[in-house]
Order: C-alpha cells, then sequence, then structure tokens
C-alpha cells in the first residue's frame, strides 16, 4: 500500500526523530505530529540537570530552532491529546480541548501509518495530591520545581533511582538540605545492584545528601493542603516543604486501551518494532523483542528514543529490518558521569574490568548466562565505550578483557 500520510503522535525525542528520519530518507507525503504539550520539542535530560540547577535557561532544552522545525515541513498539533486510534479506520482520535484554537476542531486525523511516542507518565503515591509535592516529566514541572528550590526549602526525594538521584544532585549544588528514601538497600541498586549501588551512596554522602535506605514512605503530612513531611515504615518521621516523587513510570498507553493493539508494560511490537499492520511505536513506550539479547524490552532511555524512532522510519519505508541495538544509558550527578551499555538483569554478577573505583574511575562488566550482557563506566568514557565489544561480540563470563 502507497505511503502518503504518516501521523506520529508524541512530539518529543522519539517522535520528532521519527519524523526527521522520514524525511531525510526522502518521504514527501503529510507528516502529522500530534503532542499533548504545548512546547514545542524539548530535551528532557537536561530537566533534572542543567534546567533545574539553573545553569542553563529553559529554551536550551529545545530540541530544534524554529528554523529547523519549518523546513520538516511536517502539521504540529501541539497542545492536543491522542484519545483513541481506530485501526481498521486508520485513524487517530483527538480530543476537543487543545491549547492551540482548534478547540473541537479536529476530531480526528487519519493515516496510511501511525508511530506511537508517547512516551511514559509519572508514577504518584496515594496522598501525594498536595501542594509541595513535585513530580518530575515535563518542561513545566521542572521550572516549577526550581521555583520551588529557589526557596531554600527542606526537599524529601523519595525515590533512589537515576531520576531521584540526579534531582538530588541539583538540589544539593543549589545549597539545598536534601534527605533521599528508598526502599531499596542503596541508590541505583535496582539499575546496577549492591556494587554499583555502594559507590553511589558514598557519593551522595559525599556530597552532604542525607540517605534514608531500606525503608519506604507510608504517609505525607500535611498542613491546609500542603506537604509538611512523611511517615516512614519504620516510625520514624521527616519534615519536608518540598517532596519530590522520582517512583518511575508507566508507559503513557491508557489512549490506546479500546485499540485492540496487544499492550502490556507498553505497546507491544515485534522486532520490527511494529506492533500491527500500519502501526508502530518508537521510544519508552514501545516493548519489542531484541535479537540481540534474546529478549523482549522496553527502554527508558534518551538514546534509545532516538535509535528506534530512526529504525521505525527505515521499517516504514520498506528496510524490513530487525532493532538490535545495545541500549545506551547515561546520568550526571555532582561531577560523575555513568554510562551504561547493555543490559544488567537484576542479581546478574559485576567484576571491575578497568580502573580502580577507590579512585573513582572504573569500568564494571556484568554477566548472564556465561557471557557478558553490560559495561558500565564511572568517570570512565573512553573505557566503557571501548568495552562496549563485548557484548556485540557475546564475550564469556567472567572476562579477562582489558581496555
Ligand atoms: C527529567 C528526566 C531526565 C532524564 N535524563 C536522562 C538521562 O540522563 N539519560 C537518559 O538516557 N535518559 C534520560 N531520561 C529519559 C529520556 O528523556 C527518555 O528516554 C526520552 O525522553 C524518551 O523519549 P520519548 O519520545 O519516547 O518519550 P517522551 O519524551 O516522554 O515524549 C512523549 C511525548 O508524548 C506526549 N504524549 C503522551 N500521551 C499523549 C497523547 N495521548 N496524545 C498526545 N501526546 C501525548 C507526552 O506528553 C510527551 O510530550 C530522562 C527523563 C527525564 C524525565
Amino acid at each position: 500500500m502507497p505511503l502518503h500520510r504518516v501521523v506520529v503522535v508524541g512530539a518529543s525525542a522519539a517522535g520528532l526523530t521519527a519524523a526527521e528520519a522520514l524525511r531525510r530518507r526522502g518521504f514527501d507525503g503529510t507528516v502529522t505530529l500530534i503532542g499533548d504539550e504545548p512546547h514545542p520539542p524539548y530535551d528532557r535530560p537536561p530537566l533534572s540537570k542543567q534546567v533545574l540547577a539553573g545553569s542553563w535557561q529553559p529554551e536550551r532544552a529545545a530540541l530544534r530552532d524554529d528554523t529547523a522545525l519549518d523546513a520538516l515541513d511536517a502539521e504540529f498539533l501541539l497542545g492536543r491529546r491522542a484519545v483513541g486510534l481506530d485501526v481498521d479506520r486508520r485513524r487517530v482520535l483527538l480530543d476537543g480541548d487543545g491549547h492551540d484554537g482548534h478547540v473541537g476542531h479536529v476530531g480526528h486525523v487519519d493515516y496510511d501509518a501511525v508511530v506511537i511516542a508517547t512516551g511514559v507518565r509519572p508514577r504518584s503515591l496515594p496522598g501525594a495530591d498536595l501542594a509541595g509535592v513535585h513530580l518530575l516529566r515535563t518542561l513545566d514541572d521542572a521550572l516549577a520545581l526550581r521555583t520551588r528550590l529557589l526557596g531554600d526549602p527542606k526537599v524529601v526525594v523519595v525515590g533512589a533511582g537515576f531520576l531521584g538521584c540526579e534531582v538530588a544532585a541539583a538540589a544539593r549544588t543549589m545549597g539545598r538540605d536534601v534527605t533521599v528514601v528508598d526502599p531499596a538497600p542503596a541508590p541505583l541498586h535496582r539499575l546496577f545492584g549492591d556494587r554499583i549501588g555502594a559507590r553511589a551512596a558514598e557519593l551522595h554522602r559525599d556530597h552532604g545528601v542525607v540517605l534514608r535506605l531500606g525503608v519506604g514512605v507510608t504517609r505525607f503530612r500535611s498542613a491546609a493542603g500542603r506537604v509538611i513531611g512523611l511517615e516512614l515504615a519504620d516510625g520514624s518521621a521527616l519534615d519536608a516543604d518540598v517532596v519530590v516523587l522520582a517512583v518511575g513510570a508507566a508507559p503513557a498507553t491508557g489512549w490506546l486501551a479500546d485499540s485492540g493493539l496487544p499492550l502490556a508494560d507498553g505497546v507491544v511490537c515485534d522486532d520490527r518494532c511494529r506492533a500491527a499492520p500500519h502501526v508502530y511505536a518508537a521510544g519508552d513506550v514501545a516493548s519489542w523483542h531484541n535479537p540481540l539479547f534474546g529478549t523482549r524490552m522496553r527502554v527508558e532511555h534518551r538514546m534509545n528514543a532516538t535509535e528506534q524512532a530512526m529504525a521505525v522510519a527505515g521499517n516504514l519505508l520498506g528496510d524490513d529490518r530487525p532493532f538490535a541495538p545495545v541500549p545506551y544509558f547515561w546520568t550526571d550527578q555532582y561531577d560523575t558521569k555513568i554510562q551504561a551499555y547493555g543490559i544488567f538483569p537484576a542479581g546478574a554478577p559485576c567484576q571491575i574490568t578497568h580502573g580502580d573505583p577507590d579512585e573513582h574511575r572504573f569500568v564494571a562488566s556484568y554477566g548472564y548466562q556465561g557471557r557478558v550482557v553490560g559495561v558500565l563506566g564511572w568517570n570512565s568514557p573512553r573505557e566503557v565505550r571501548t568495552m562496549r565489544r563485548l557484548i556485540t561480540e557475546h564475550a564469556p563470563w567472567p572476562t579477562a578483557a582489558t581496555v
């Protein structure tokens, strides 16, 4: 079937990249990007780093300038929410209360192919609907949190994954009093296990963060609708003026509930990132079979949004290639850069393959089912990039490789 109209739902990293890749590859039909945020596409990683800490003006997080967006020759429906997908009629259904004056004007957009790139929505906690409790996913979230941090509040971050750790680092860099709470035994523990968790705990303690680990939040304390503290499962309590919830996110698939598409921790796709005829998914929302690791995965990392969107654009134009990347992730906390390639299954053994953790520069590799599946660099960008080949070469575990 000829391809004339591509509709992309989600106008952020993956959605914009899909549109750009289609154009780069010579697609000259219509491209429509639908995004429920009012802003032109912007990048999220700086939100918890430079934008929150104030070293970047928010405009700097824009993914493209106006000239580049014009050159894309795409129709942007911003401030518009997709509320349904009719796969039989090949139609995206839109709500009627956009911020762009389109109220009730565009009820649907027809497509020959659709790319689902709606990302994830942050999770909250019961009882968290209080002034002073913040989530961090959007530019508006980051600006609201920054404004509050400027008032010198006592900050509690709930969740010691990469996002919670970055928020803690930014708030400490601003000189705030910061406590991080997590039922896990260490920061980054769920991502990278004990050894890296211990290093991350040390990093944050060295910068003056109070860590309350191995204990969860049971209740928010409030006065006049504003948070004033938290109660923890061990019976203790923390005072707080600002609470940041960084407790994970769920794929933004609610609008697809009646579509008949397979949904299970994201949009379930095959190894071509295809969920159904004429329907593809890319970025945080997409679950696909990665043949390099022989497993299904969904990756909430920035690089994957770009790479997967490019793969989707190629497959839309007939490449018919599996998407088999080595996932890549980085996080910046204080002056420490952590970069990770591959996958890090829970409980996977980890070995230091280069450098010395006590000198805060090292590479660790992770094994699973007898082969190297992940490498992590701690302030070692060049070395970890070199070690990435252990994954693509299916190097046996444990490895004797050196940089
Ligand atoms: C604060 C922060 C810091 C991060 N830092 C890092 C980092 O250091 N390293 C790293 O690797 N990754 C990082 N990430 C993750 C990275 O930003 C994401 O992997 C990336 O943004 C995913 O892009 P995406 O386009 O798939 O989804 P998103 O960027 O989430 O974009 C999805 C878009 O779709 C919109 N949308 C959702 N539902 C609808 C609907 N029904 N109709 C219309 N629009 C809809 C959303 O509002 C959003 O604008 C960070 C994320 C955050 C939030």
